[in-house]
């Protein structure tokens, strides 16, 4: 039986390489007939037969992908309507304005994380969850999907300390989407939880999607500025996102420095 490492388009390659040979019994009709001496089987040459095995294993091992990515939405893990953001349907004339970091996050091959940036309604989360259910379904990872208010509030429950099944998640998953970074009001004890996190992340070859509207300069810097936030806490933390690619997503609203020019006041009445 082959074994194929590698799914989605690399799988289709891979199956045209090594189990595309013609059929032995071209032209004969003898390939997929009964073979009356095992029954109601029906025999197949070499080729046809390794070919048949390769589909039936990536069929496999893709129902196996969306069983576990169905149990992600079940447990909370990951929304119920992320199940719909898929590169194949998103909309054209949000990719058409951002034709090139569409292209760089259908071809995202999870070398590095990723932070999405840019104006509210430019489809940063929409193509942020793209890339989730893409690494669900095509690399197989592990998922899970938060947001910065989500942090918080976990935060000043008791779930954090008792090893809640979803924080655990936030730690552990191979890909972790953190949904408006800089949309909550933290506190430098609450920086504290989020640092938990991508301290547990770092190193350990997960990676992070996160969306904002401002990028990192402009994130690092709103964060010193919240009361009670100390520049060591926010550069401890931010640190953890490296290696990062920063991505600026152009949408139909004028990006944040156009409306204000400052960043701090950006958080308020923001509404999604
Ligand atoms: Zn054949």
């Amino acid at each position: 039986m082959p074994n194929i490492p590698v799914t989605g388009d690399a799988a289709v390659w891979l199956l045209s390489q090594y189990h595309d040979g013609p059929c032995e019994d071209a032209g004969t009709g003898k390939c997929g007939t009964a073979a009356t001496y095992i029954g109601p089987f029906k025999r197949f040459c070499n080729p046809c037969a390794l070919r048949r095995q390769a589909k039936a294993d990536l069929a496999d091992q893709f129902r196996d992908r969306q069983l576990n990515f169905k149990a992600a939405i079940d447990a909370g893990l990951v929304l119920e309507e992320t199940r719909r953001c898929t590169f194949e349907e998103s909309r054209p004339e949000v990719e058409q304005r951002n034709e090139y970091n569409y292209a760089y996050l259908r071809d995202w091959t999870g070398g590095e994380n990723i932070m999405l940036y840019g104006a509210v309604g430019a489809g940063k989360s929409y193509a942020a969850r793209c890339v989730l259910v893409k690494a669900a379904l095509d690399f197989g990872w592990t998922v899970s999907e938060t947001s910065g208010f989500r942090l918080i509030s976990e935060s000043k429950s008791r779930h954090w300390d008792k090893g809640a099944h979803h924080v655990d998640a936030w730690r552990t998953t191979r890909l972790l989407l953190i949904d408006d970074l800089d949309k909550a009001e933290y506190k430098t004890h609450e920086l504290y939880y989020l640092r938990d996190i991508l301290d547990r992340r770092a190193g350990n070859n997960r990676r992070t999607i996160v969306t904002a509207n401002m990028d990192m300069q402009g994130l690092h810097e709103h964060l010193c500025r919240l009361p009670g936030v100390n520049r060591v806490a926010v550069d401890a933390c931010l640190d953890r996102l490296a290696p990062l690619r920063e991505t600026n997503m152009a949408g139909d609203s004028l990006r944040w420095n156009q409306l204000s020019g400052n960043p701090g006041s950006f958080n308020t009445g923001d509404a999604k």
